[in-house]
């Protein structure tokens, strides 16, 4: 997510620091974009940088950061400029997570990987702003365009799909295989013909990503994020009523086909709110793909 945003709009020197090591897979990324007062309307966050000889100093907190606890980095977004229009005061910081003044706590919730962040007296050099002062918007978009884009999510789907279809041939329940029942079979091959739409709608993502060449490519990856997440959600869904009272039992549990399902399913509630919820992807579709006035 944040290596397109380095590639786009950072320097020589942070691409030659940071690109290598995230290809590698060699550290942790996390992302600080939300806060407690912040979320939907991200442009109204509060958290401040202050520019003081050859750094900011952060202070603010933020909310939901996944990974933040175990991250080496992490890419920040803080108000540098309070009297200009709320989005054109932001900017967008690459930061240490070892740096003083860094905390980072796990927040207990149904899946497991998020995270606040406090961050009191942070001195962040200049040389790890991207995008220059007060322009991290563009930046922050950068990062949503290929977040949303999903199709690690949308592959992840379909080989659960592919477990749960293996299941229904490998399961007798009653007596009957379960892939016999016509509403199962019925189930999968509605999940297989949306599988097949947000595949290509992930493909054509990828292809959008690669030519845009500036142009606002925002609506259409709002559809494919849209579509790609339901899909996440109905796998899902299909998955706990096919596996039954079974699905709902801890991986580990010599009871529980496929071990993991429990899991995939808790977590699918969260994919039409992380990265934007739901409604502000079909807000995008709206405005920007229909052309319908701001309701
Ligand atoms: C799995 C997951 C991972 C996440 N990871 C991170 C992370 O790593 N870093 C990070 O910074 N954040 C992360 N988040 C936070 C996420 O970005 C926010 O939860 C999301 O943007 C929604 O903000 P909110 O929770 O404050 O809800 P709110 O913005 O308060 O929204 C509450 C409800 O109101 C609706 N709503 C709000 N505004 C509108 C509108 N204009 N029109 C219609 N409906 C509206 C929303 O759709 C929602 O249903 C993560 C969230 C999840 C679930």
């Amino acid at each position: 997510m944040c290596a397109p945003a380095i590639i786009q709009h950072g320097t020589e020197e942070q691409k030659k620091e940071h690109l290598p090591k995230i290809a590698g897979g060699e550290i942790v990324w996390c992302q600080g974009y939300s806060e407690p007062g912040t979320g939907s309307d991200l442009a109204s966050l509060s958290t401040q940088a202050v520019e003081k000889d050859d750094c900011f100093v952060l202070d603010g907190q933020k909310v939901w950061s996944t990974n933040a606890d175990r991250a080496d980095w992490g890419y920040i977004l803080a108000r540098t400029e309070p009297h200009v229009p709320k989005h054109k005061g932001i900017s967008f910081f690459l930061l240490d997570m070892k740096t003083p003044g860094v905390t980072a706590r796990h927040l207990p919730n149904i899946v497991g990987t998020y995270c606040e962040i406090f961050l009191d007296n942070v001195r962040v050099p200049k040389e790890n702003l991207i995008g220059g002062k007060n322009g991290g918007w563009k930046v922050a978009n950068t990062v949503l365009g290929f977040e949303r884009s999903g199709a690690h999510r949308i592959a992840a789907a379909w080989r659960n799909l592919d477990r749960i279809i293996e299941f229904t041939k490998e399961t007798k329940r009653k007596g009957t295989p379960l892939f016999k029942d016509p509403l199962v079979r019925s189930r999968l091959t509605e999940l297989y013909v949306e599988a097949q739409v947000v595949r290509q709608l992930a493909y054509r993502i990828v292809w959008l990503h690669s030519t845009a060449k500036g142009r606002d490519i925002a609506y259409e990856v709002s559809v494919g994020r849209l579509a790609g997440a339901q899909f996440q959600q109905h796998v899902a869904s299909a998955a706990m009523d096919i596996l039954g009272s079974f699905g709902v039992l801890e991986p580990g549990s010599k009871w529980a086909p496929l071990q993991n399902f429990r899991r995939e399913y808790l977590y699918s509630l969260a994919a039409t709110i992380g990265a934007g919820t739901a409604e502000i992807q079909r807000n995008i579709i709206a405005i920007r793909g229909l052309g319908l006035p701001r309701a």
